[in-house]
This record gives structure tokens, C-alpha cells and sequence, in this order.
């Protein structure tokens, strides 16, 4: 199970406070609910595409000694199965979707250089949840008037603020900003037999 990482500041930060395990370390399982601080459990890896950074960071791994599970603290700045940061992702849709710019050249907004067709595929992605992210963050943001619910789902990010948005709609809500992956179930748990999707 992924759970946030109660940190946003940069990728150099995150990554030098992870050499203490006892810094965010889960004081419950999230899981079965015991009341026992969790067992450090290692890291993996992952793949992250942020404005000045291009490759690998971990994410620290914890286990539940009650029901043998472990838990991962995902950084707030990167979405569940998606490399590029949210930061990434919310320029480029911000230009793509609310400022008009063609998909070449919002793919240039959002830094680094990167082919547009991942950004096709993000709003693929956001077009499908948009209506679904206008009632989950009218909990949090105000609604705004606009003429669709894409429009509408981009105004209440920028005026909740992305990373905040996402902590509220991933921890309170097990809702993904873009939607869960197929082979998910819908809390983003991996469904039975089914492989490991690599990152888009
Ligand atoms: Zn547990």
C-alpha cells in the first residue's frame, strides 16, 4: 500500500531526509489498523521526470510486523505510476487545457523538453476524471464558475494548490488526481494476478 510522505519540499531535500527512518515513520498500520509504530523495510526505486531532475529516487518501505504487509511513503510531489512530478504535469495541462496553447508548445512549457504524446495522454487521463475531481475537491475549494468540468476541476487545483489537492484527494479519499490505472482496483490497490505496469 502507498501512503504520502509528509514532505513538499524539493527532490535534494526529500532525499537527504530520508536517511532517517524514524523521521515520518508510521506510528499505526494503515492496513489492519495495529497501533505499533511500523518496521523500516528498505526502499524501492522509481523513476521521476521533475523541472531540474531526470532519475532515480527511492521511496522508503515499511512493514507491518501484525499483518506481514509493508508500506510505502510516496513523496507529495509525484502522483502514483507516473514519472513526470505534479508539478509536471499541472504546467503542462494548465497550458494545454486552460491557456489554449497547442500540445507542442505546452509540452515546451512544462520543463524538461519532453514528446508531447505523454501529455496527450495526461489529459486522456484528467478529461475522464475532471468531473469526479469537482465534487471530491468542493470539500476543499471553493466552486468555481466555468464552462465545463475540466475547466472548472483546473481552476479549483490552482486555487486549493496541486500538491495540497493531492494530499487531500489521495489521504482522505484514496482518489488518484488522474485516475487509477486499469490494472488497479479503484483504492489503487494492485487487483489479483495482475502485473506490473510500468510507469508511463
Ligand atoms: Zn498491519
Amino acid at each position: 500500500m502507498q501512503i504520502l510522505h509528509p514532505f513538499a519540499g524539493s527532490v535534494q531535500q526529500y532525499a537527504e531526509q530520508l536517511a532517517d527512518p524514524d523521521c515520518y515513520r508510521p506510528g499505526y498500520c494503515p492496513q489492519c489498523q495495529t497501533k505499533h509504530p511500523l518496521t523500516a523495510h528498505g526502499f524501492y526505486t522509481r523513476t521521476l521526470i521533475d523541472a531540474a531532475f531526470d532519475g532515480i529516487i527511492r521511496v522508503r518501505r515499511y512493514l507491518c510486523q501484525a499483518c506481514q504487509r509493508t508500506v510505502s511513503l510516496l513523496p507529495e510531489f509525484v502522483l502514483p505510476y507516473l514519472r513526470s512530478s505534479l508539478t509536471v504535469i499541472a504546467l503542462f495541462l494548465i497550458a494545454r487545457l486552460l491557456g489554449g496553447q497547442t500540445l507542442q508548445s505546452a509540452a515546451q512549457t512544462a520543463p524538461p523538453p519532453m514528446p508531447y504524446q505523454r501529455g496527450q495522454f495526461w489529459i486522456r487521463r484528467f478529461r475522464h476524471q475532471a468531473a469526479a475531481l469537482c465534487v471530491a475537491l468542493a470539500a476543499v475549494a471553493k466552486p468555481t464558475p466555468a464552462p465545463d468540468f475540466v475547466s472548472r476541476a483546473l481552476l479549483m487545483l490552482e486555487s486549493r494548490g496541486w500538491i495540497a489537492a493531492h494530499r487531500f484527494l489521495f489521504a482522505s479519499l484514496r482518489c488518484h488526481l488522474l485516475g487509477w490505472p486499469r490494472s488497479l482496483t479503484p483504492a489503487g490497490r494492485r487487483a489479483a494476478l495482475s502485473p506490473a505496469g510500468a510507469p508511463a
